[in-house]
């Protein structure tokens, strides 16, 4: 579990979206358990996504909707990268077991020939 000071310094890389999967499990984790930090990460995503419309002239938009959005987005990331390494996991796992059972019947079948003696 992340202290505030962590989560305070991770609000803006969360914003320009460069966290790792990781560090934004843990970053969610804390921001919807937290709501000093929550409220810290409002704050901050108003000012720059605000700062953002006004350079590039977009017109009024849902800061606060946008922020759940983004939020659940990245949250579903987290969702989606564990799933994957989970997948990926199992996938080896199996492979590895298919490689030995074949090394298995392969020996079993020299045994069997007269092969191995
Ligand atoms: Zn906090």
């Amino acid at each position: 579990m992340l202290t505030c000071r962590e989560a305070e310094k991770m609000v803006m890389p969360y914003i320009d979206e460069e966290l790792g999967e990781d560090e934004l499990d843990e970053f969610l984790e804390h921001i919807w358990s937290c709501d000093s930090c929550k409220e810290e990460l409002e704050i901050y995503y108003t000012v720059s996504v605000g700062l953002r419309q006004l350079e590039s002239g977009t017109g009024v938009y849902d800061i606060t909707g946008a922020l759940e959005e983004s939020m659940e987005l990245a949250w579903l990331k987290v969702r989606a990268g564990r799933l994957r390494r989970v997948i990926c996991y199992a996938v080896e796992t199996l492979c590895a077991t298919g490689v030995l059972m074949v090394l298995i019947l392969q020996l079993r079948m020299w045994h069997q020939a007269g092969i191995l003696g």
